[in-house]
């Protein structure tokens, strides 16, 4: 048994330290100047992670009140809207939609599969004006990286005027996303992801675009009202009292960020993810996302071997090791496990979980080849980095 506690999650994830101490600090005047400097150093990083010229808006809330912000501010109710489902965070998008009054269709892939260009296409074809299109990023409940740009570029083709608006609450800053190249409209994520801090903002980019269909919107909105937003974050200000602590910790996190540069990013994202995949595929695991074009770069989902419940071997997991693992969500809530790799990770720390992933189901009377994951992993690290 350990009492450590190594969290290996698709969010929240390990913090660096400057960004923990920052957090002690004694609070501030949230309407005062120190911190409309800070807002201003931090929106001006967000727009360099977001690599947009656009608005950046940052809210006190999880990732679904961004989901929830990005709905209430462009749509109104009627609206058709058209959802692309890849797993339960794109289910939760059009239900968001839906529960304001939008009619939503969606276009639903095979858990485990992305939701390509084709599919949305065939859809498109079929002629409904559609006023908006829901697309997830990455989605975290399979660990799916949909391809963003490719579907971005059908919808343009057919509906020069519908709204993108994207859920990158996990991927973010794990894989490319460049959110004006892409014309994407309105594009969320949370800080307890890529951004490497403790739970409780959320951001959302809003484009020209987005601020027109803003203007018509009719559907109900108080807290999340971009409008308030952009117009307090213009005077160095949140509407309501900001999670302060959570900005003191988003600004020493950003700053490594910056150090570090999104191409670099991207590709430590991208060799964590095929340390992890090189690994359990070497124990003869069987990973949800078998198409590497398609994996993760935030969280990968594994099924644990024929006769080992995936429950039991977290529990087995965290109990020896201290490492903890994502259960599944939806219909894979009893099959599989979810090894997140997203933020302040680095080789040694997918290194480690391999050691103890192999180690586990040795103990749990799986057989496998012990050292294969390692091997395997230590062969994935002499790759040449690529990203994407
Ligand atoms: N969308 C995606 C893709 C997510 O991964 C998550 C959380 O894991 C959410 C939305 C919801 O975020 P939150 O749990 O912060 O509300």
């Amino acid at each position: 048994m350990t009492d450590q506690m190594r969290i290996m999650l698709p969010g929240p994830t390990p913090c660096p330290d400057a960004s923990l101490r920052a957090m002690a600090r004694p609070m501030i005047n949230h309407r005062g100047k120190e911190f409309a400097a800070m807002l201003a150093r931090i929106l001006a990083d967000l727009k360099w992670a977001y690599q947009t010229e656009h608005d950046v808006l940052i809210m006190t809330t999880s990732g679904t009140g961004a989901l929830e912000a990005a709905v209430v501010n462009t749509l109104s109710p009627g609206d058709r809207v058209l959802g692309l489902v890849s797993g339960e965070f794109g289910k939760r998008f059009a239900k968001i939609a839906e529960t304001y009054g939008a009619q939503v269709d969606t276009v639903e892939a095979v858990y485990g599969e992305p939701v390509i260009p084709e599919m949305v296409e065939a859809r498109l074809k079929e002629g409904t004006p559609y006023q908006a299109v829901l697309v997830t990023h990455n989605e975290t409940s399979t660990s799916i990286l949909n391809p963003v740009g490719a579907i971005a570029q059908v919808i343009r083709r057919h509906l020069p005027d519908a709204l993108i608006l994207v859920d990158a609450v996990s991927g973010l800053g794990t894989s490319a996303l460049p959110v004006d190249e892409l014309d994407l409209d309105v594009v969320l994520a949370g800080a307890q992801k890529a951004f490497m801090i403790p739970p409780g903002l959320a951001f959302a980019s809003v484009s020209p675009r987005a601020w027109r269909a803003f203007e018509k919107a009719k559907m109900p909105r108080f807290y999340f009202d971009f409008g308030k937003h952009r117009d307090f974050h213009a005077k160095g200000q949140t509407p309501w009292t900001p999670a302060i602590s959570q900005f003191f910790a988003l600004e020493e996190s950003l700053k490594l960020l910056r150090a570090e540069g999104l191409e670099a990013i991207y590709q430590r994202h991208d060799q964590l993810m095929r340390l992890i995949r090189a690994g359990a595929r070497a124990l003869g695991l069987k990973l949800v996302v078998e198409d590497d074009r398609y994996a993760s770069r935030a969280v990968t989902g594994i099924f644990p071997p024929e006769g080992i419940s995936p429950a039991e071997f977290r529990k087995t997991l965290q109990a020896r090791f201290g490492y903890v693992v994502a259960g599944g969500q939806g219909p894979l809530t009893d099959h599989i496990f979810r090894i997140g790799h997203l933020g302040y990770y680095d080789a040694a720390d997918m290194l480690g979980m391999l050691a103890a992933l192999e180690a586990t189901l040795a103990l749990m009377g799986a057989r496998i080849q012990p050292g294969a994951a390692i091997a395997a992993a230590e062969a994935a690290l002499r790759e040449p980095v690529a990203a994407r």
